[in-house]
């Protein structure tokens, strides 16, 4: 999942210029996409482990972590029958949401915007229509909540669910895989045309694979898992809502409204994710398919669960403000630094930001150097990284679990900034050295 970032560079706007490959490897002839040169994740050794042990993970945190406890453990409860983790129905109800998904994305509303050049200078086309496609699930899942369907089937069968998506994403990622063979090499992601099956197959072999206009990559990182995490957390809301009717589950609604914001943030500025790194590097493999339809909406959901299981947890109402405005100043922090480059990439001279400073590269960008950019190299992962931290302050301090997701977040972000530098450093060259020595912190002022 990649949540909003940067926009389409105006200087790219047009095919094959001098940095066509957006991808920080420069454009080859004929948009040729060149074997994978360095690995990351650990290489396949990596990829493998990865693959195998973040599925496991997901079930650990689900099992070490329910009503009746929740404690770091080597030997969680596990269930009795096979029943409680796979369940057809709910399988079926799982496949029908990914449709339903489909079809809001289909719909021929929304404008049509044009992604970073590929390698051969071409340039996809993309619907984007994610705001809509929220405030319609958001819309009939009130709708349901009326009619009294029982919305809290998704915390009743979760395990199933989670099962659900674990099989969808893997089945995916086979699909995609096997899609990429047949696929014309300028097709294929540079990250991941190693030619080791493991490691292509981890990070995606195929750039952008489509069915017709159907992007799969684009789908999958802004749909179902995304939009399912704030329909999960409503359905928690309900459930803790429906069993403690006179007491207002006030730090799961607050944790709830910062996610639904979060998420609403992202699709609003959707078009912005088509100049990430997840978009114009990385292929479409088992990394992002689990990461978006299983990792996202069943680890990041694990506050709000926390929070309906352990009712109880409650805290004085000046801390609660005090969570509330750490969440603000994170989302303040994420937005106003996205939203700047975003600006100054669009256009330098803009009114915004024609006051920031900048230095030149070889490419024709620049990059800023006062302003919010100024500040660290990666003021936005600042900000996202605090609100994810106020996310699980509304748990208390009675279990490390929910502090899972701002530690593995950490790790992500720290890992993803590393990942960034070393493109940034092909791309810019010295320019990026001085960039570096001009604002020598990464992501934590003073710390790294
Ligand atoms: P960034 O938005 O930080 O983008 C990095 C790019 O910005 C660089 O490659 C470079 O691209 C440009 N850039 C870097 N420094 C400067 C500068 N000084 N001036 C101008 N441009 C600069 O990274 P991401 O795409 O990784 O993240 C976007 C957002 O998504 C972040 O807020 C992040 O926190 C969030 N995110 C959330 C995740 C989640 O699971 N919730 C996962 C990953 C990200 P160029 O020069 O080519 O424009």
């Amino acid at each position: 999942m990649q949540t909003n970032g940067t926009s389409l560079p105006h200087s790219l706007d047009k095919p094959g210029g001098p940095s066509a490959a957006k991808d920080g490897t420069m454009a080859q002839d004929n948009g040729k996409v060149p074997q994978t040169a360095h690995y990351e994740f650990g290489g396949p050794v990596g990829a493998l482990f990865i693959m195998i042990s973040l599925p496991v993970f997901i079930y650990y945190l689900y099992f070490a972590c329910d009503k009746n406890s929740c404690a770091v453990t080597l030997l969680p409860l596990l269930p009795g029958s096979w029943d409680e983790i796979f369940d057809l129905q709910v399988f079926m109800i799982f496949l029908g949401w990914v449709a339903f998904q489909a079809v809001l994305y289909m719909l021929p509303i929304g404008k049509k915007v044009k992604g970073l050049p590929l390698r051969t200078g071409r340039r996809l086309q993309y619907r984007m229509n994610g705001l809509l496609a929220f405030v319609i699930s958001v819309a009939l899942f009130a709708a349901l909540v009326y009619y009294q369907y029982p919305v809290t089937i998704l915390y009743d069968k979760f395990l199933p669910f989670l099962t659900s998506s674990v099989i969808f994403s893997a089945a995916l990622s086979v699909f995609v895989y096997i899609k990429s063979l047949a696929a014309p090499n300028h097709a294929l992601a540079a990250g991941g045309n190693s030619g080791n099956i493991i490691y292509d197959f981890f990070i995606g072999h195929e750039l952008n694979p489509r069915l017709g206009n159907f992007d799969i990559k684009i789908f999958c990182e802004l749909r179902p898992g995304l939009i399912g995490w704030v329909l999960i957390d409503l359905a928690f809301v309900v459930k803790s809502w429906t069993d403690f009717p006179d007491n207002p589950p006030w730090c799961l609604l607050a944790v709830t409204f910062s996610q639904v914001l979060y998420v609403a943030d992202s699709l609003w500025f959707e078009e912005c994710i088509l100049s990430t790194m997840d978009i114009i590097h990385d292929g479409f493999g088992f990394m992002l398919s689990f990461g978006d339809l299983a990792w996202v909406p069943f680890t990041y959901t694990l506050q709000a669960r926390y929070l309906v299981d352990h009712p109880e947890k409650t805290m004085p109402s000046y801390c609660l403000m005090a969570v509330v405005a750490l969440g603000f100043l994170g989302y303040y922090i994420f937005r106003a630094s996205n939203s700047q480059k975003n600006a100054f990439r669009q256009n330098p001279h803009g009114d915004g930001v024609k006051h920031l400073q900048s230095i030149p590269t070889a490419t024709g960008k620049r990059l800023l150097v006062s302003g919010w950019w100024g500040l660290v190299r990666h003021p936005n992962y600042l900000g996202d990284l605090i609100l994810a931290l106020s996310w699980s302050l509304y748990c208390g301090f009675d279990s490390i679990i929910p502090y899972f997701y701002p530690i593995y977040f950490t790790v992500l972000l720290v890992h993803r900034c590393l990942r960034d530098a070393a493109m940034c450093k092909e791309k810019y060259g010295e320019a990026w050295d001085r960039y570096c020595q001009k604002v020598p912190y990464r992501i934590f002022p003073y710390i790294f």
